[in-house]
């Protein structure tokens, strides 16, 4: 998010100074490490939990057509980059891998055949296959038949125009650019608080990780907390109001890998199945094909669990330490009203390995455990905020909190997270600094031909734009 940020703000005023801290020896060894994330390039094209089903039996599309918009914006730019040169070969990040979704039992398939036949004109999803039909499905993913009943009712839609995006090596590409451009970047530097002065600075003060020995503070007239979760921790630090009311839900996780080349040979694909009922959305199994630095491996879950750090190198004590008398009474309501997600939680941290072994049989049934070992996943931070009827809800989204002044901002939450850092971050740069946009249009409307024009209304661009960007981004299936 903040090497996606200050590409953007380097982009459109290459004089200002920038300064990145992280407080890791490397960039990108949270979320956005490539084995702590699943690497989807969300579109909506086979995740099933932005297409819900309506009371009425109807398949509800609307939050899948903006993830795919949004997803498209964060083409354009990427393309402009490669296009510019400022990205180097496409494949060092992003790499086609069609998206497929699959679920079993005769309601799924039910549902399954709405939801293709309530994309399948639209022109954000051209392309999408449905198959109920064995031999079709093998062909797409051939270790997901073999092994299976016959008598088990089953479908599968595929969309080949799908990507398997390493957001590790993008967040090195883009802050290797940034740094050649003149940003500067601190590693090794924790943040560790935030003060506005009378002339209406940030003050920051830092230590160094190793040794916690102090390092010279700094002043800055915008600040972009890109702190992932510890985004609440700093804003919380920052004093301001907005961050009233706001809480954190840790969630974590883990992923069974495998490297073996014959299976990584016979799974070309990320396939999406259905949540368990009661499971939060982020936890909708998938088995992926995973693309890093050129070698591919597959990647099952994820399995969540529960673990109170904000961060995967964060403390047991951060969940704790971000209680303040303005959060408890959402926390509290919002923890009461979820329940069931408390209870699916710690059944899932309860779980044997044979039984979380189990799930993957059901996506591949003849997975044989020798074969697959468990990696830890990056910790998901949930945002937990004020609701004038209930008091506090979970929101499974990301929310950018900014000053008043748009002196600072923030990003809480996870999903659909990197795939859409280029939106979240342009909403950002429209918040923060609004009075500053109508002169950056120009060079918007360069970076993103169709800024400001939502594509589901303009089927001849939008089918324009994907053909463009997957022309330069060399993500033609
Ligand atoms: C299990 C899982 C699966 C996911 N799957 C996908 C997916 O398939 N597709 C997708 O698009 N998104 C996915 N996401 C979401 C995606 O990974 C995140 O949205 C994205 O990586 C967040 O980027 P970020 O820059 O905000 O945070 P991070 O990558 O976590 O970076 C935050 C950085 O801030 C640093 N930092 C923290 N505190 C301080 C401090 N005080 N001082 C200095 N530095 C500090 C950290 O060390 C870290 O480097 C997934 C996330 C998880 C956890």
């Amino acid at each position: 998010m903040s090497a996606t940020l200050g590409t953007l703000l380097k982009q459109l005023e290459p004089d200002w100074d920038i300064q990145i801290y992280e407080r890791l020896g490397d960039l990108a060894q949270e979320s956005s490490n490539p084995w702590n994330n699943a690497g989807t390039g969300h579109a909506a094209l086979c995740e099933l939990n932005y297409t819900p089903m309506r009371a009425d039996g109807s398949i509800d599309i609307a939050s899948a057509v903006k993830v795919n918009e949004q997803f498209q914006v964060s083409r354009e730019f990427w393309a402009f980059l490669v296009e510019t040169g400022a990205l180097p070969d496409p494949s060092a990040f992003i790499n086609p891998t069609p998206h497929m979704s699959f679920v079993w039992g005769e309601d799924n398939v039910q549902y399954l055949r709405k939801r293709y036949e309530a994309l399948k004109e639209h022109p954000l999803f051209q392309g999408m296959e449905y198959s109920e039909d064995a031999r079709t499905v093998r062909a797409w993913a051939p270790l997901m038949i073999p092994g299976r009943l016959k008598s088990q009712p089953f479908a599968a839609t595929r969309i080949a125009a799908g990507t398997d995006v390493d957001f590790g090596a993008l967040s090195h590409l883009l802050t290797n650019n940034l740094v050649e451009a003149g940003a500067g970047l601190n590693e090794g530097v924790v943040v560790k608080n935030l003060i506005k002065q009378r002339d209406g600075l940030w003050r920051l003060t830092m230590r160094y990780d190793v040794g916690s020995t102090p390092v010279e503070p700094v002043t800055a007239r915008f600040v972009f907390v890109g702190a992932g979760g510890y985004a609440l921790n700093l804003l919380q630090k920052s004093g301001i109001k907005e961050i009233r009311g706001f809480g954190g839900f840790p969630v974590s996780g883990e992923f069974l890998r495998t490297d073996n080349p014959d299976l990584v040979a016979k799974h070309r694909a990320k396939v999406y199945g259905k949540a368990a009922v009661g499971s939060p959305p982020m936890s909708v199994p998938h088995l992926d094909l995973r693309v890093v630095e050129g070698t591919g491996s597959l990647m099952f879950g994820p399995y969540a669990g529960f673990s109170p750090k904000f961060l995967k190198t964060g403390s047991v004590l951060d969940l704790f330490a971000s209680i303040r008398w303005h959060n408890i009474v959402p926390m509290l309501a919002a923890g009461l009203s979820n329940l069931g997600l408390v209870r699916y939680l710690f059944g899932q941290v309860a779980a044997s390995p044979a039984s979380k072994f189990k799930e993957l049989k059901a996506f591949y049934p003849d997975a044989d455990p020798k074969d697959w070992y468990r990696i830890t996943a990056g910790q998901r931070v949930q945002v937990i905020k004020k609701d004038p009827k209930k008091l506090g809800v979970l929101q499974f989204g990301t929310e950018v909190v900014s000053a008043e002044d748009g002196s600072i901002a923030g990003l809480l939450g996870a999903s659909p997270g990197a795939s859409t850092a280029v939106p979240i971050m342009l909403a950002l740069i429209e918040k923060c600094f609004p009075d500053r946009v109508e002169a950056w249009k120009p060079e918007l409307n360069r970076m993103i031909p169709t800024y400001g024009q939502p594509l589901a209304e303009n089927a001849e661009l939008a089918a324009q734009t994907i053909a463009r960007t997957a022309k330069t981004l060399q993500i033609n299936p």
